[in-house]
């Protein structure tokens, strides 16, 4: 098999750690077609928006990655919730779960899932899995995602960060690991806290939290200290609403 040979490539979403790269193994695939959710279809093709977004998010660390290329929107697909694509005798379906990202596809491929951000940042090592949220953050919609995933029999998620992991009782656990650290960020913005601040609470309180923070290379050095300033951000929108 060559890179010619391959048909597909299948992000769950377009953030730069995920799919900063997708336009450069798209020339080397040359025959692939890349399938992308609605919302990202045009980020991918006209790269400037999704540029610009990602500098403003990742600051410094979008460098790191550096500035993707387009793809031609002849070779993408664009996945709707429900979208199925047969890969022969199996197939891989998508199922739309936004709130890390609005362009979040969670991959079902048997009873597996492939869950990209949605379920958070699975730790192996600490046995521990923590949110991952950036600053457009839906927690009401990441909520209704987690649930979306709990309703199906799945016996493995394989997450992006870090590996695979049994479903059992998973989903649930995560669910209340996002409520908490929600509840959390919520005291520490009633009382005025930085993100910081707020932060060094969660080391406190969340088992394996700190460590996380320190075996986990630069890319990851400011990944919770975004995620608080990520449900700050929720708040604040929600508060503005009221
Ligand atoms: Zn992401």
């Amino acid at each position: 098999m060559t890179l010619s040979d391959i048909d597909y490539i299948i992000p769950t979403h377009i953030h730069l750690d995920h799919f900063g790269g997708g336009g450069h193994i798209m020339e080397s695939c040359e025959n692939a077609k890349a399938l992308v959710h609605p919302k990202a279809y045009k980020h991918v093709s006209e790269i400037d928006a999704w540029w610009e977004g990602s500098r403003d998010f990742l600051g410094r660390v979008s460098e790191l990655y550096g500035k993707p290329k387009p793809i031609t929107q002849s070779r993408l697909i664009s996945a709707e919730d429900g979208y199925e694509l047969s890969l022969g005798k199996q197939s891989i379906k998508a199922l739309h779960t936004p709130g890390h990202a609005p362009h979040h596809i969670t991959w079902i491929y048997g009873n597996d899932a492939f869950v990209g951000d949605s379920a958070g940042l699975w730790y192996p090592d600490l046995d521990s899995s923590f949110p991952v949220t950036p600053g457009y953050y839906r927690h009401d919609l990441a909520l209704q995602s987690i649930e979306k995933m709990e309703s199906i029999n799945l016996d493995f998620l394989l997450y992006t960060h870090f590996g695979p992991r049994s479903a059992k009782n998973t989903l649930s656990q995560t669910a209340k690991e996002f409520e908490l650290w929600m509840g959390i960020v919520k005291e520490g913005v009633a009382r005025n806290l930085t993100s910081t601040q707020i932060l060094d609470i969660l080391f406190q309180q969340r088992p394996g939290l700190l460590e996380s923070n320190k075996n986990h290379g630069v890319h990851q050095s400011g990944t919770h200290l975004g995620t608080v300033e990520g449900m700050m951000g929720w708040i604040r929108r929600e508060n503005e609403k009221r």
